[in-house]
Order: structure tokens, then C-alpha cells, then sequence
């Protein structure tokens, strides 16, 4: 049995990939209802796997399990979802063991998609070889992920590391989605730059009030343009994120940080503004922490899926 599935549900796209020894073979992708909840999407997912399985003349029987990659909190020893943020809130209450076991009769592990990402980008991406490393992926929100020892980081609540776009950068700062105040992500993310901008003060003179959507990509082109606004907004979002790496960098002891997510199409600029930061103010007497771009950034996940499956079926 040489074939693994994966599964990456995000917030806008759900990805499906089929893997044999190691290597992404096929893939299909689905667009995500994840307001609409993850129980309406089954039936959808049940059609991919079938496609993937036919179109590539495999059976059930040639599939060692599936990899589940969540955008929550996910018990990886039970495989099953504890928490949600906005999307597929019924997730809690979705039997994942029980469908995968009735539908396929193959085994299904869960995990959290930082987590799984970071697995991929460990296994066979930027991370390989190195013992103890953080993950950062700036999508729409912000996820992580930590290995330390050459051991992933779960926590007696399954939470320990994942919670990296929740920490306090601002303690008089903005209502985040997660109840807390002045969390990264509430400070400097996607779905939070459209009323960042609006709030700055010179939003009304500024090219950005043309752009038809507030997003990174906007946001980097004018800033390039050399608009005050969105340079301003750019360099706030800068700080925030390298505020959230370095307390990542005091609590965990990392030796690399990769960096993943959509807003990193735009690395050139990222990446050497966050490294200066934090080879600036992080307190690492041994040494800098180096930033990296992630090698599979739209599907580390699915590689993590695959170590996921292939090594708890051969414990
Ligand atoms: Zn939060």
C-alpha cells in the first residue's frame, strides 16, 4: 500500500492530494463554504478522493489512511476537532474517524494545519535536518507551529505553539476574533487590513481608496508606488509580525523560522524587513534565528499529511 490522501481545509480553498512515496502525484481542489460549516463539504470531499482514486486506477485497497489538516484546534491523539474561529464551526461535532472508516474503511489523522505544514516543510522542505524550528504561515489569519528537540510541540491542550498569531503585541489594542485584545492578528493580518487602512488618517488622499480590494497585494503595490499610506500601514504590519516573531523566538528557542501563507508571494520584501528586525531586538546570545521561505508554500501541509499518516500506521 504505496498511497497516502491528504486533506487541507482552509478558509477559502480545500485542498485534496494523492501521494506516493513521498511525492505529490495529484491533486483536485474544492472551494471552501467554511461559514456554511464542515458537513455540507463531506459529500464534496467524497467526490475529489473518487476522482483521485479513479482518474489514477488505484482502489481503497492501495491507500494506507487519509491526513486531515484543520484550521483549529485539532486533538491529534483522538483525531478530532476541538475548537473553531469562524470556520466549520460544526467541526467539534464532525465524526472525521468514523467518516473516513465508513465510507473507505481507512484510518484518518488529524491535526492542525500549522502543525501539519510545519511536518511537510520538516520532513521534506526549508526545515530538514534542523531540530528546532518555528512555522509562521500570514494567511488570512496567522498561524504556528514549534518543534523544539526535534519533537513537535502539542501541549496537554493540544494548543502549546499554535497560538502564535494570538499573542498580545498591543495590551490597549483591537478586539481580535478569538475574544482577546491586541492579538497579532488583530493588529496585522488579512481580514484585518481593510479597517486598518480605513482607520489611518490620510486613507482619503491616500491611492489606496481607489484599490477595489484592500489586500496585501494592493497594499505592496502601492506601497512600492511610494504611497505615505500604504508605506505606513506596510511598516506597522512589519513590526507587528516581527513583535510576534520574537516573542516566538524568547518563549520557543528556535534556530529557524519559516514563513508561509498567501502574503508571502511578496518575500523580497518581507523577509529581509522582518529578519532585520529581529536580528535587532531578539535576545539569542548564541547566534541570529534565520528566516526562510517556505519550500512548499501551498502544499507543505499535504507532505505533512503524508508523514502524518505513514508514521502513526507504522507505530
Ligand atoms: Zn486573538
Amino acid at each position: 500500500m504505496k498511497f497516502t490522501i491528504a486533506i487541507d481545509l482552509g478558509g477559502t480553498i480545500i485542498k485534496t492530494g494523492l501521494i506516493k512515496e513521498g511525492q505529490l502525484i495529484d491533486k483536485k481542489e474544492i472551494v471552501a463554504h467554511s461559514a456554511s460549516g464542515l458537513k455540507p463539504q463531506l459529500p464534496e470531499l467524497e467526490e475529489a478522493i473518487g476522482g483521485l482514486l479513479t482518474s489514477n486506477r488505484i482502489t481503497r485497497r492501495d491507500v494506507l489512511g487519509i491526513g486531515f489538516s484543520f484550521a483549529g484546534l485539532v486533538d491529534s491523539t483522538e483525531n478530532r476537532i476541538l475548537s473553531t474561529n469562524q470556520k466549520y464551526d460544526d467541526g467539534p461535532e464532525t465524526d472525521l474517524v468514523g467518516w473516513a472508516f465508513e465510507k473507505w474503511n481507512w484510518p484518518l489523522f488529524a491535526m492542525n494545519d500549522a502543525r501539519m505544514a510545519l511536518l511537510g516543510e520538516w520532513q521534506h522542505g526549508a526545515g530538514v535536518g534542523c531540530s528546532d524550528l518555528v512555522a509562521v504561515t500570514l494567511g488570512t489569519g496567522i498561524g504556528t507551529a514549534v518543534v523544539i528537540g526535534g519533537k513537535l510541540l502539542t501541549g496537554k491542550h493540544f494548543q502549546a505553539g499554535n497560538l502564535g498569531g494570538h499573542f498580545v503585541v498591543n495590551h490597549k489594542g483591537s478586539v481580535c476574533t478569538c475574544g482577546n485584545i491586541g492579538c497579532v492578528e488583530a493588529e496585522a493580518s488579512t481580514w484585518r487590513l481593510p479597517s486598518l487602512l480605513k482607520e489611518h488618517p490620510g486613507f482619503t488622499e491616500s491611492a489606496m481608496k481607489n484599490e477595489e480590494v484592500l489586500d496585501f497585494r494592493s497594499l505592496f503595490r502601492q506601497a512600492g508606488n511610494g504611497d505615505r499610506v500604504a508605506k505606513e500601514v506596510l511598516d506597522h504590519c512589519l513590526s507587528v509580525w516581527a513583535a510576534g516573531m520574537i516573542t516566538m523566538i524568547h518563549a520557543f528557542d528556535p534556530e529557524m523560522i519559516i514563513l508561509s501563507g498567501g502574503i508571502m508571494k511578496s518575500s523580497e520584501i518581507i523577509l529581509p524587513a522582518l529578519q532585520e528586525k529581529v536580528n535587532e531586538r531578539a535576545w539569542t546570545p548564541w547566534g541570529k534565528v534565520k528566516l526562510v521561505k517556505a519550500r512548499f508554500p501551498d502544499s507543505a501541509a499535504l507532505y505533512g499529511a503524508d508523514y502524518l499518516v505513514r508514521s502513526s500506521v507504522n507505530k
